[in-house]
């Protein structure tokens, strides 16, 4: 175990430092700075080793979360990577992104600050890449099946790159211009930059992996081709239909749904060309939801310079503890502050929006209630309206489910009723040697879930071509995901 003791003798809690805020807005480039070593080594000693690591079950891949903390503490990089590797192809992307549900499962959390797991296994990865000791990985072997992913997100990827190392050849269908997914043009640069998807890609062609960017797949190609020139194909295209607030002045120029910010903001961001950019310099910003999407439209819209951001949300502000009904280990709904938020711009809860007020068309403000419960419902309290000027709004209320893409009427893929592509316990779809993985089959979630899924989906493909699998699969469809979006 790491150090006996270190729970002990270090009793606070130190994440990595934050570059200062008046410094960040003024860039793209990521938030957080590394952890200096030491101060690394003695987090990663609190770790107790607990007979039962209840972190294990809290993160979706179950990551061997002691075992590296350990490896760590006694400067083992090169161990600890492999370690982390055995478990989670991407441990860059989720030791930036992930909410880190294994830190709240910690046991060192039941009364003390939980062990900084997600600043540990970043800086693993992080350490790993200048070293050198990420490599590819390419088979010994081919199988000669054949296997088609749609959709080049964190499960397209995590699908393909198992799939590849135990010899199937793979290609990755994606209708945008790069690969990646939300991580390409979703989540911006301030939180992940972009090097993090290059890098890994490099490492995936090498080990023999095809990317076809440019191709909509139910348009371009149709899915019954892919399903005849294939031994399987795997669906995962995201969840990327965005929930709407039709009230009256949806149509007011200036209203848009947070990924039609988000995107070009992205592509500008990358150096490329956009014309007709929603930008926010000099508006007064509204943005609906208080979710990741959300935080992310603050972010962008603090670096576009917007003269004031507002963000509302229809329900109560979380408590910032536990409370009795969200007792340890579970993943509780906390008061956040990401690193947006620490930028400024105003939180306001219990706000319904009721009406999009404009003049000539044109978007001028939004008419808000105070939130009022009937019956289990959230309604607008009559008498409590006022009007919060506004050139902007940006709709960040979740995502409805996938989109169909032809592939009922051209696969006979059917969908859930809660607009997901619907699976059996083994990822597939009612059409034989069709799976889903990911936000397509889960509805809109976190990076963690689509790498464990697409791992559990590469296993259930494997097994279909095969007859039998080496590879492990960290979680069923049936396991649900807490929704933060
Ligand atoms: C703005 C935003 C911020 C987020 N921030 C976080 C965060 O901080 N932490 C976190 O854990 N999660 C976050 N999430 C959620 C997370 O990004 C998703 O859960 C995750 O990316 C899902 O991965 P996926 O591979 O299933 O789908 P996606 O990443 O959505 O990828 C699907 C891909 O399929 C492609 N595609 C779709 N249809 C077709 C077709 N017909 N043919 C070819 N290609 C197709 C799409 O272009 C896309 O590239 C965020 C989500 C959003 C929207
Ligand atoms: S992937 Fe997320 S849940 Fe798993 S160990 Fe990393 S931060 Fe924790």
């Amino acid at each position: 175990m790491a150090d006996p003791r270190g729970f002990l003798k270090v009793r606070q809690r130190e994440t990595q430092p934050r570059r200062p805020v008046p410094v960040r807005i003024m860039d793209w480039k990521e938030v957080y700075e590394a952890q200096e070593k030491g101060v690394l080594k003695s987090q990663a000693g609190r770790c107790m080793d607990c007979g039962v690591p209840f972190c294990h079950q809290g993160c979706p891949l179950g990551n061997l979360i002691p075992e590296w903390n350990d490896l760590v503490w006694r400067d083992k990089g090169e161990e600890a990577i492999e370690r982390l590797h055995a478990t989670n192809n991407f441990p860059e992307w989720t030791g930036r992104l992930c909410p880190a549900p294994c830190e709240a499962s910690c046991v060192l959390g039941i009364n003390q600050p939980a062990v900084t797991i997600k600043q540990v296994e970043v800086s693993i990865i992080d350490e790993a890449f200048d070293n050198g000791w990420v490599n590819p990985l390419p088979p010994t072997r081919l199988t000669g099946k054949t296997v088609a992913v749609v959709g080049s997100g964190p499960a397209g990827l995590a699908v393909a790159q198992q799939l590849t190392r135990v010899g199937h050849t793979v290609a990755v269908y994606e209708r945008d211009d790069k690969i990646g997914g939300l991580l390409r043009y979703g989540i911006p640069d301030f939180k992940m930059e972009k090097e993090q998807v290059d890098r890994r890609l490099e490492q995936m062609k090498a080990e023999g992996t095809r990317f076809r960017t440019g191709v909509a797949v139910g348009t371009d190609v149709t899915w019954e081709q892919l399903r005849r020139r294939y031994d399987a194909v795997v669906v995962a295209t995201g969840a990327t239909v965005p929930r709407d607030l039709p009230i009256p002045g949806r149509g007011l120029e200036g209203v848009h749904y947070a990924m039609d910010y988000l995107v070009p903001a992205n592509r500008v961001v990358a150096g490329e060309q956009v014309e007709n950019q929603i930008h926010a310099k000099g508006k007064h910003v509204v943005i609906l939801g208080g979710g990741d999407t959300g935080a992310d439209c603050l972010g962008t819209a603090h670096r576009h310079g917007a003269a004031s951001v507002t963000t509302l949300a229809i329900g109560k502000q979380p408590s910032v503890e536990r409370t009795p009904n969200q007792p340890w280990p579970t993943f509780p709904t906390l008061f956040e502050v990401a690193s947006a938020h620490e930028e400024g711009g105003e939180r306001t809860y219990l706000a319904s929006t009721v009406e999009f007020v404009g003049e000539n068309g044109k978007l001028t403000g939004v008419k808000v209630a105070e939130t009022e419960f009937v019956d289990g419902k959230r309604l607008p309290k009559a008498g409590t309206e006022r009007i919060i000027p506004a050139d902007l709004v940006f709709l960040s209320l979740g995502f409805t489910g996938a989109e169909p893409a032809g592939i009922t009427e051209q696969v006979h893929a059917e969908f859930d009723g809660r607009g997901n592509v619907a699976r059996d316990g083994y990822y597939m779809t009612n059409t034989e040697g069709v799976f889903v993985a990911g936000d397509a089959g889960r509805g809109q979630s976190l990076i963690v879930w689509a790498i464990a899924e697409g791992r559990a989906c590469a296993a259930a493909v494997d097994k279909f071509l095969m007859g039998t699998t080496i590879l492990p699969a960290p979680v069923a469809p049936t396991d649900r995901a807490i929704a933060v979006l």
